[in-house]
């Protein structure tokens, strides 16, 4: 038995890796293996229409917005948002706001320098990245500034927001990477949502794009038509070849989601087992987490050592012991980090905690 903590791509639920098995030579009654049939099959595009609608009915996706099932990754998007939402306003005074949690932050606020001058409204660096600063504490958002994005869950930091900014009059955008799934949201309070798909919702290769229809008006005119959320949604995302497997397993993990009482049971399942985890962590000296308890991600658990020397025996033997990926993030400084995304069952944070705690002792 092991456990996969990886951060992305991430651990799927069993059942969804059995069934892909199971289906691999021959994917229900098209005798065909889904990674060779037509993305044009009608037994494929009822699957991602089904994709779709399971997606909304999951998040209560409002009507008015439209799920597009885009290639690129979330840092595709990190382009394809300014190019999508800055077409209206003259090159010259292009400009959108920007709160910085953290490297994903960082990220897109670097590509979005690209195409507008960008504001950064707030950034949790003057508190070392250990908390969110509150949005009272943020500057005011220029008049001019097309819309506001954030990061709800920092994957790399470890740093999550248990709220969502409010009271702006531009569309919020979130790049839910990491969190989509794991909890309810209220979609109305976004313009748009996006979401690769390796983290929470299946396998790497499509992105979802959650965006309210109003937004599909504003593109540039030189954005390229696979990122231009119009042309898209006018052919159902199939304009490029759409990644027909990833869409696959997501129409598995979906599926799984909802049999399993949808976002409410996977948001109590994540609250008690990064719980857990973090009270294992504060109940020792020798493991540490700096960041402000109430700004902790449950997605993404980051520990390091009172005593450094013991890292990498800790992840050299947890991973004898089936524990696996357990190592930080490079650029987040080291230490651990346990990604204990929905595919994460409970029983391997207790393996983790177990093995935690054996570990201090000997
Ligand atoms: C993983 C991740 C990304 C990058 O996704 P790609 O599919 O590699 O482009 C972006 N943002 C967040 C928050 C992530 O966790």
């Amino acid at each position: 038995m092991t456990y996969n903590f990886s951060a992305g791509p991430a651990t799927l639920p069993q059942p969804v890796l059995e069934q892909v098995h199971r289906e691999w030579f021959g994917w229900g009654d098209t005798k065909t293996p889904i990674v060779s049939i037509s993305h044009r099959h009608p037994a494929f595009l009822e699957l991602m229409f089904e994709t779709q609608q399971n997606l909304r009915d999951l998040l209560s996706v409002p009507d008015r917005y439209r799920i597009l099932f885009l290639a690129g990754g979330a840092r595709a998007q990190f382009s394809a948002v300014p190019m999508n939402l800055l077409g209206h306003i003259d090159p010259a005074k292009r400009r959108a706001a920007y709160i910085d949690t953290g490297l994903w932050s960082q990220s897109a606020i670097t590509e979005a320098k690209q195409y507008a001058k960008v504001d950064i409204l707030s950034s949790a660096k003057t508190l070392s990245y250990l908390e969110i600063p509150a949005q009272s504490s943020w500057e005011n958002i220029p008049s001019d500034a097309a819309y506001l994005h954030y990061t709800p869950n920092e994957t790399v930091g470890g740093l999550e927001f248990h709220w969502v900014p409010e009271g702006y009059s531009v569309p919020l955008v979130a790049d839910m990477s990491s969190n989509i799934l794991s909890r309810p949201i209220d979609v109305n309070q976004f313009g748009i949502i996006y979401a690769c798909a390796q983290k929470n919702l299946g396998s790497a290769g499509v992105t979802v794009v959650i965006i309210r229809e109003d937004l599909l008006e504003q593109a540039c005119s030189e954005v390229p038509s696979v990122l231009n959320y119009k042309k898209q949604a006018e052919v159902q995302s199939l304009y490029n070849t759409p990644d027909v497997f990833a869409i696959y397993v997501m129409s598995l993990v979906l599926k799984w989601a909802k049999a399993e009482g949808g976002v409410h049971a996977m948001e109590a399942r994540n609250k008690r087992k990064a719980e857990k985890l973090y009270a294992a962590i504060d109940a020792s000296d020798f493991y540490h987490n700096r960041i402000k308890p109430a700004d902790r991600s449950r997605m993404n658990v980051i520990f390091t050592f009172a005593d450094a020397t013991r890292e990498e025996d800790f992840i050299t033997e947890a991973a004898q012991s089936g524990l696996l990926a357990l190592r930080g993030h490079k650029l987040g400084g080291g230490g651990c980090r346990a990604s204990l995304y929905n595919g994460m069952p409970e029983s391997g944070v207790d393996a983790l905690i177990q093995f935690m705690r054996e570990f201090e002792k000997h």
